[in-house]
């Protein structure tokens, strides 16, 4: 999971006035935990579920059911402490569900003949815990590196190594059968969505050689996807993506050339053509609508997590709000008036209610130094309105940090 503050989104279009029906939801409290399958499975699934309802007072489980690529230094083992694995989903997939797409789910070796995330949903079941689905989505280096093809791709044609284009017809046929697998096969709560929107630009598992103090145009224009799916969703709109795709190319040219960071601001760049921001603006299109096809088959309530710039994600919540039952952040920081402002900003973009806000905070340093320190946050946002809680996160934390999370819950 990656953990950049969301909500940094600057207003850079019209934001369209919000239509329909607003989205009502019979909302519980959620007290969740977020949890890898192979520690789940490794210290024993009924220990782990009762321990976690009965002894912290947590009343849902969210577990990985799709992952990145992870090297995870597992501290409640000393025997096998690394969990280095690919990109994978952990469960069995249904086929019938994937017969018609063209992108396979990688299904972990550590699944084999066995499905571990039935054992979980059943144990849940068991002890009237929720489970909630956290659910990866574009951010997928193993699709990408089996199918480049539908990978975001730069100006220049380089594929990425991790992130699958949203725009893209298979990723998004992919994307429906996967939660329709999740939703339809086993008793989630509620989805939350990772990862599904525009991916940045770099972000390599190998050394990476760059000899350019690169800022933040540098990394923005060489995200920004001009793969087919896009240049084709971009001339629907009647966008001349070949003019968008001069511009970003010619300034990074100057750049490479200079060795200097590209010397114009946002705006500056998108003041030179209508068809720029035209073309941002069919980006967070498809992030919208990409959401609105999974929520459509999807048989429980989603959240979406808002990460990173809204620039390079694409991602619009005042979009999302229309969609999305809930706007998830990450509130990782030790400082309350940060946690607050964050929920305050998402409650604003989520209509003004903030029972719409899910609240994701670190239990350990350095986001959460001590357990007054994540008490005092955690209740922060629930005098906020905030209902939604998660803790980041089971098999990461020492296992010690769990008294932690109980205390915090016990302060609410
Ligand atoms: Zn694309």
């Amino acid at each position: 999971m990656r953990i950049t503050m969301c909500l940094t989104g600057i207003r850079y279009v019209k934001a369209p006035k919000p239509t329909g029906t607003k989205i009502r939801i019979n909302l519980m409290k959620i007290l969740s935990i977020w949890s890898y399958v192979w520690d789940v499975i490794d210290e024993g699934v009924d220990e782990v579920v009762s321990t976690l309802k009965n002894e912290i007072g947590l009343n849902t489980l969210s577990v990985a059911t799709s992952y990145h690529s992870v090297d995870h230094l597992r501290l409640h083992q000393l025997e096998r402490n690394i969990y280095r694995a690919p990109a994978a989903i952990y469960f069995q997939p249904d086929g019938s569900l994937y017969a018609d797409t063209p992108i396979k789910p990688p299904v972990s070796p550590l699944v084999g003949e066995t499905n571990p995330l039935r054992q979980i949903s059943e144990s849940c079941d068991r002890h009237g815990m929720k489970l909630s689905s956290w659910t990866v989505c574009l951010h997928n280096s193993e699709i990408a590196r089996n199918s480049p093809e539908v990978a975001q791709c730069d100006v220049f044609g380089n594929p990425s190594s991790h992130g699958l284009c949203p725009a893209n017809e298979k990723v998004r046929a992919y994307m429906r059968a996967l939660v329709e697998d999740l939703t339809t096969n086993y008793n989630f709560a509620t989805v939350e969505l990772e990862s599904c929107d525009y991916q940045g630009g770099r972000h390599s598992h190998a050394h990476e050689k760059i000899g350019i103090q690169q800022g933040w145009m540098d990394k923005f224009l060489l995200a920004l996807c001009f793969c087919e799916s896009c240049r084709k969703r971009g001339r629907e709109k009647g966008i001349d993506v070949t003019v968008v795709a001069n511009y970003v190319r010619s300034e990074l040219a100057v750049s490479f050339k200079a060795g200097r960071p590209i010397g114009i601001n946002f705006e500056e760049f998108c003041d030179k053509s209508p068809e720029i921001r035209a073309y941002l603006d069919m980006r967070e299109s498809v992030v919208s609508s990409l959401i609105s096809e999974i929520k459509a088959v999807s048989k429980a309530p989603i959240a979406l997590m808002g990460m990173g710039d809204r620039r390079y994600s694409g991602c619009n919540a005042e979009r999302i709000r229309e969609i999305a039952n809930w706007y998830e952040i990450l509130c990782y920081t030790p400082s309350r008036e940060a946690v607050e402002n964050s929920v305050q900003n998402a409650a604003r973009l989520m209509d003004g209610d903030a029972s719409r806000v899910w609240a994701g905070f670190s239990a350990y340093p350095p986001a959460s130094p001590d357990a007054e320190v994540l008490t005092a946050n955690v209740k922060a946002v629930t005098q906020l309105g905030v209902q939604a809680i998660s803790f980041y996160n089971y098999g990461i934390m020492p296992k010690r940090n769990l008294q932690w999370v109980k205390v915090a819950i016990e302060g609410i």
